[in-house]
């Protein structure tokens, strides 16, 4: 594949790298999401093996076509940037979605059981994903939630491994983060107990002015929970947000299989919603394939092209070189 199999539709989003643009294959007519990123930023911030490490992580769920995680189609490369042609998610994220008011407890509950069910397949397959957030979880057509942006995740993190790089959204970021030099994949489960929160709040439950505040927060302070909550919520959340990563539901062997059978999710049908059989809470409102509405209006006004280089400087062949194995194309193309 190539940039001008496309149509360019409509920019959909702005990450730290590049930009994120509904797109139609030219061909078929199917709609695609191109997250485009600069060779030349990821060249001086020395970002070559993470965006190798992107693309090798989402080759290995996409070939399965995991139900909740964004998956991945090709990428390919132009002069400036590298490209990954990603599952189209119109429903927009869970961030939007919240500014409209807390999800209540059964809709809290869908979106969590459906990212607890990507997490447990990376950490089936050694991979740590260290960026839960709620701009980081998609709704599809249907309804249902899917993990996008595999920019921190990290390969070959097996049960107990360590790792040590310092990354993560501020207020997701797990204590061992910040405190220790290195932590295991059990920071996934931390921040899944913020996502939690926040979703059935509508606030963090640690927070501060800046991120010195907010990891001071989470390194002392102890969650208050309203009382509108339920004891299953409380629990579950009290349980993820333990500050001893050891201590943490998630963190023994048997991992996800733990969080499942808590009480929270005491009405989850695992295998029927893993086969997408469970009806999602809410449907995004969609009038055509078109339709970005659930998009932020400072992006889709944007002109859509890909011409990400107002600072256009020129990459040298050897540079270039760093990217010669860049493109691939899934088994099910
Ligand atoms: P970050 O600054 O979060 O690291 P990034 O450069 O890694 O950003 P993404 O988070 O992957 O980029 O994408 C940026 C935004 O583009 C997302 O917040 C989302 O709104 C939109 N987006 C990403 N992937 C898709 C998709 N598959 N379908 C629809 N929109 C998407
Ligand atoms: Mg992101």
């Amino acid at each position: 594949m190539c940039l001008n199999d496309f149509h360019l539709i409509s920019v959909l989003g702005q990450g730290s790298f590049g930009k994120v643009v509904l797109s139609q294959l030219k061909d078929t007519g199917e709609y695609f999401a191109i997250k485009a990123l600069k060779k030349r930023d990821i060249i001086d911030r020395k970002e070559i093996e993470s965006v190798f490490a992107e693309k090798q992580i989402l080759e290995v769920f996409s070939s399965v076509q995991h139900p909740f995680l964004i998956n991945s189609f090709s990428s390919f490369q132009t002069k400036d940037t590298v490209c990954f042609v990603l599952e189209y998610a119109p429903g927009g994220d869970l961030m939007t979605h919240i500014l409209e008011g807390a999800f209540d407890e059964h809709q809290a509950m869908f979106y969590a059981a459906c990212v607890l069910l990507g997490l447990q397949y990376l950490h089936d397959n050694d991979i740590i994903y260290r960026d839960i957030q709620l701009e980081n979880v998609m709704l599809d057509a249907h309804g249902y939630a899917k993990i996008a942006d595999f920019g921190l995740s990290k390969e070959n993190i097996r049960y107990d491994d360590f790792t040590d790089t310092f990354c993560g959204t501020s207020e997701f970021m797990a204590p061992e983060v910040l405190k220790e030099d290195s932590y295991t994949r059990a920071v996934d489960w931390w921040g899944f107990g913020v996502l939690i929160f926040q979703m059935l709040v509508g606030d963090s439950p640690f927070s501060g002015n800046n991120d010195d505040e907010i990891f001071t927060s989470i390194i002392n302070d102890e969650v208050c929970y309203p009382t509108f909550l339920s004891l299953e919520a409380i629990s579950i959340i009290h349980k993820l947000l333990q500050k001893n990563p050891d201590q943490r539901l998630g963190s023994s062997k048997r991992g996800a299989k733990d969080i499942k059978v808590h009480k929270f999710f005491r009405d989850m049908r695992w295998d029927e919603l893993l086969q997408k059989k469970i009806k999602p809470p809410f449907r995004p409102n969609l009038i055509s394939h078109r339709d970005v509405r659930n998009f932020d209006t400072e992006f889709t006004y944007q002109n859509p092209n890909l011409n990400l280089m107002k600072d256009r400087c020129r990459i040298t062949p050897t540079e270039q070189s760093l990217f010669k194995d860049f493109s691939y194309m899934a088994d099910c193309c």
